[in-house]
Parts: C-alpha cells; sequence; structure tokens
C-alpha cells in the first residue's frame, strides 16, 4: 500500500464526522502527522497538476483535530508543511471572496467556494505549544477548508445550491463547469 492510500474519499462517510481535539502530542500523534505528510506527498507525486497544499487527519481516516500546511504554495520543490493542532478560528475578517478550491478527498472536482479574506486562527505547535497567526488571502481559505474537515464538513457542502459553483478538472490541467443535474445534484458519490 503506497502512502496515498490512505486518504479517504467520498463518499466516506467519516468525512462527514466531527474529530475530537488532541490531549497530549505524544509518539503516536508524531506518527499520525508523518503519515499525513508522506500520503500528501505520495498523493501530489501522483498528480500532474495539482499542489497538496494541505491535509486535515479525518482525511487519512484519523478523526483527530490536526491540521498540515503546506509552508510554500509556489514552490513544489519545497515539501514541508506547518503543523496545527486543535486549530481554531477565533475572529473572521475582511470580505466573502468566491475561488477555486479542490480537496483530496473529492476526486478531480473543484469548487468556486466563499470563504472570509481573513480569519485568525489559534492552535497548537508539533511540539505542543500554544500559536496565534493571522492569515490572509489564499492561506485564510486552506484554513477554512481545513478546520471545516475537523467538524465534518466539506467545501462540497457550502455550494451544494449553486449550480453554477462545480468545475471538473481535465488532463490538461483546464477547470470545465460541471453540469449540475447529471454530475453533482444527483451523484451518490458526493453526497
Ligand atoms: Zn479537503
Amino acid at each position: 500500500m503506497s502512502a496515498k492510500d490512505k486518504i479517504i474519499r467520498l463518499p466516506n462517510k467519516h468525512l462527514r464526522q466531527r474529530s475530537r481535539r488532541v490531549g497530549l502530542v505524544d509518539p503516536a500523534i508524531q506518527k499520525i502527522i508523518q503519515d499525513m505528510t508522506d500520503a500528501t506527498l505520495d498523493w501530489e507525486d501522483s498528480r500532474a497538476h495539482e499542489l497538496g497544499v494541505a491535509l486535515a487527519a479525518i482525511q487519512i481516516d484519523q478523526p483527530l483535530r490536526i491540521v498540515i500546511i503546506r509552508n510554500n504554495f509556489d514552490n513544489k520543490s519545497d515539501r514541508t508543511f506547518q503543523v496545527f493542532i486543535n486549530p481554531e478560528i477565533t475572529k473572521y475578517e475582511g470580505d466573502v471572496v468566491e475561488d477555486f478550491e479542490g480537496c483530496l478527498s473529492i476526486a478531480d472536482i473543484y469548487g468556486k467556494v466563499p470563504r472570509h479574506e481573513k480569519v485568525r486562527v489559534k492552535a497548537l505547535n508539533a511540539q505542543g505549544k500554544p500559536l496565534r497567526l493571522t492569515a490572509k488571502g489564499f492561506l485564510a481559505r486552506v484554513f477554512q477548508h481545513e478546520i471545516d474537515h475537523n467538524n465534518g464538513i466539506v467545501f462540497i457542502d457550502h455550494i451544494k445550491d449553486n449550480q453554477d459553483a462545480f468545475y471538473k478538472l481535465q488532463e490538461d490541467g483546464q477547470l470545465t463547469p460541471l453540469d449540475y443535474d447529471k454530475d453533482i445534484r444527483t451523484n451518490s458519490l458526493l453526497w
């Protein structure tokens, strides 16, 4: 089994369950973080046009509030991540803007998802030390997407009533609109 095979996808119902808080950041938690990193990079290596931006622990079927986020979104050769344990958004700021999102647990479907431009986040780092930060733009979007996973929410849940929000990733890397009635609304692989 390769590392990416640990990633669960819709319609797996575990993706719609709330994850529990991490108590002690012990070796078992460190192992899960390593498995998350390995799965994300192995997935990325199998994909032609996509970056493994981030992952939540439930995506490898571990119902714990852990998120990893890529340190550098612009340079694929930087394969390092920052770890956020028990992350919480303490404040939403700025306008709500729509932009494309994908998910390692939803194959080939992208959506135009409304998110706040700016969020304040508190979490523990990989050593269990508290941290606070303000995220803007794409990073703010990533935090909202990943913390949703901890709460059993996937991005398509935010746009399920918007017929124009769903796109498919084509083999050449282009995103093309999907037929809402045919491909989305009644797709048993999604709901
Ligand atoms: Zn996701």
